[in-house]
């Protein structure tokens, strides 16, 4: 055989081998499920000899998977008081949340069918999310994501207050607020003392403006940490100048602004009153890899409410930062579908 068919045979072997490795995982899987199928119990084996005992569920006990959750066997019986199938039973439990069964059991009978794959689903929130999706003309995934957000409302608008303000994680935006907050591990900059972070993003951000020096990126900061007050006046003096609606765009309302966490940097190229372009794109592939995302892009200016700022630097360690950075979402949609 020429070199060209040996090359070809022994690929073709290689798909080969690869497709019946793959069916056999399949068939594997498949078998795995059949199995603990077998094993499931149904509700019906332990809640018979019980108080709580309906003769007239008798059948439907018999179809609905038992769980260990407590109180379970109660909340049964609230469902098919309710109405609910055994089925559907199967599927709250198998895919919704804890919060949403609760408000379900407290409410009249909803169909939740198409939500059952959204993991970040609110059943309070099914009006809103219905709504959005006629006005907005996408898929109900994309709606509950927009509107758990808060974007069904206009900015500054049903302004929550932030309960874990101290947190690394903490989601600061139009809808949420730090009202007065201070953090209390404040540390200066080397660069200047007058520039402060919070200890543990401070030392990452030391870290990252080092590892920059080493690729002929020279960054420096230009504005850390900020109070509510000196925010107030910063806001107050960009309204005069500009007027609210444009002020709003690049900057934060007092209690607003990621700079009040002790968690976000603005950094300017050294020798210039901006950020390059080159070092824009640095800071893009590689904050990161020192626990920070570059919040504000011109993808998610509609989600966040501002320009694009490659300048503005948040802290959030470095495994949330990695997986915003590969999941490329704005860190409010980030906030919604994995840390809440
Ligand atoms: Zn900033």
């Amino acid at each position: 055989m020429k070199k060209k068919e040996i090359f070809l045979a022994s690929f073709l072997l290689a798909i080969l081998a690869l497709l019946s490795a793959y069916f056999s995982y399949l068939t594997n899987t498949h078998t795995k499920k059949e199995l603990n199928k077998m094993n499931e119990k149904t509700t019906f084996s332990v809640i018979e000899n019980t108080p709580l005992f309906k003769k007239e569920y008798g059948k439907q006990y018999e179809q609905i998977v038992l769980r260990e959750e407590s109180h379970f066997l109660a909340e049964v019986n609230r469902f098919l008081d309710l109405n609910y199938e055994p089925e559907e039973i199967n599927q709250i439990y198998a895919f919704l949340r804890r919060a949403n069964i609760e408000k379900l059991l407290d409410s009249e009978k909803r169909n939740v069918k198409e939500y059952y794959s959204i993991s970040n689903f609110d059943v309070d929130k099914i009006h809103r999310y219905e709504e959005y999706q006629r006005t907005h003309n996408c898929n109900l995934k994309e709606a509950v994501l927009k509107v758990n957000i808060g974007l069904d409302h206009d900015f500054y608008t049903q302004i929550e207050e932030i309960e874990n303000k101290s947190d690394f994680t903490v989601l600061v935006n139009k809808y949420h607020s730090l009202g007065e907050y201070e953090p209390t591990d404040l540390k200066p900059l080397s660069y200047d003392a007058k520039y402060q972070l919070r200890e543990q993003a401070r030392n990452a951000f030391e870290e990252l403006v080092s590892a920059a020096k080493l690729e002929n990126v020279s960054i420096r900061p230009y504005s850390a940490y900020r109070s509510y007050e000196y925010q107030t006046s910063l806001y107050d003096k960009y309204v005069a100048r500009d007027g609210k609606d444009v002020a709003d765009t690049y900057s934060a309302r007092p209690g607003h602004s990621e700079h009040q966490t002790g968690l976000a940097v603005d950094v300017w190229s050294e020798g210039f009153h901006e950020i390059t372009k080159t070092d824009a794109k640095w800071l893009e592939e590689n904050s990161y890899k020192y626990g920070f995302i570059v919040r504000y892009t011109k993808e998610n200016k509609n989600i966040t409410g501002y320009i694009e700022e490659p300048w503005h630097l948040r802290y959030l360690g470095r495994d949330i930062a990695l997986d915003v950075y590969e999941k490329k979402i704005a860190y409010d949609e980030y906030y919604d579908l994995y840390l809440k």
